[in-house]
């Protein structure tokens, strides 16, 4: 390849997000922002039919926000700057932080999500960014789940590491399918995995981050039993107390 095709190809690439993230991203925050104070009634009531289509175009919006928040940080790690704000924090709290921004999410869904052993250990970490990794994982375990199931998130101490997992009994992910689920806009196709939306783009983010954390992700998987996301970053578990 030539190299300054591809330096050209860059420059596109880099104008184009730049273009997204000013030109799409400000003027859709502030949409949303109209229609919350629309919602809340600032500018008078609403009809039942205003409100009903008031919450079905935040619910667009809210996908096309988080659509671009996908591909500028795509952009971000793939030009290496995505940066992180390491600091040391309890697994409990990582995992804590992380159920609450998927609890709605599963009511939703009618998926129960179950809390199993988590470790009492401190992990090096950026904390909004691992709970993005952990929140997308749980999102995708009870997207691919069926209505009544259980999701489980659990977690073990190795030497030096802390492993956490998530567990489903939904749909499972084909061998064939697993070596490419962690590339960008990866999906399985839609007639084996139903049609569930999403960009692709999840997974690719995560393992991204998990990457810069000195860590590893992976998944075992077998169709129609489930699958479990596991990830393990640098951790270790806290002295017990001595009382
Ligand atoms: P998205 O969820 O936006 O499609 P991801 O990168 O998070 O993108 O996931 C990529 C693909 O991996 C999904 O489209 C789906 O086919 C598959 N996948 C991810 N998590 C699960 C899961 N828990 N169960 C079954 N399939 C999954």
């Amino acid at each position: 390849h030539d190299i300054s095709d591809r330096k050209e190809l860059d420059q596109m690439k880099a104008d184009f997000v730049n273009m997204v993230s000013h030109d799409l991203r400000t003027p859709l925050t502030g949409m949303r922002a109209f229609l919350d104070s629309l919602g809340a009634g600032v500018y008078g009531e609403l009809n039942k039919k205003g409100n009903q289509a008031s919450i079905r175009i935040q619910s667009s919006l809210t996908r096309l926000v988080n659509l671009v928040n996908d591909l500028l940080d795509v952009e971000k790690m793939e030009a290496g700057r995505m940066e992180m704000r390491f600091g040391t924090y309890s697994l409990k709290h990582l995992v804590d932080a992380s159920l609450d921004m998927v609890r709605g999410f599963a009511d939703e869904q009618k998926v129960t999500v179950e809390v199993g052993e988590i470790i009492d250990a401190d992990v090096l970490a950026d904390l909004d960014r691992m709970v993005q990794v952990l929140q997308n994982l749980l999102a995708n375990a009870i997207k691919f789940s069926p209505k009544g199931e259980v999701v489980t998130i659990s977690s073990s101490i190795e030497p030096g590491f802390v492993k956490v997992s998530v567990t489903d009994r939904g749909t499972g992910i084909a061998e064939s399918d697993i070596a490419q689920i962690f590339d960008r806009f990866r999906q399985v196709a839609p007639s084996k995995s139903g049609v569930k939306g999403g960009t692709g783009l999840g997974l690719a983010i995560c393992k991204a981050i998990l990457e810069q954390h000195n860590g590893t992700v992976g998944v075992e998987s077998q169709v129609g039993e489930g699958s479990t996301f596991w990830f393990r970053i640098p951790g270790t578990q806290k002295p017990e107390k001595t009382a």
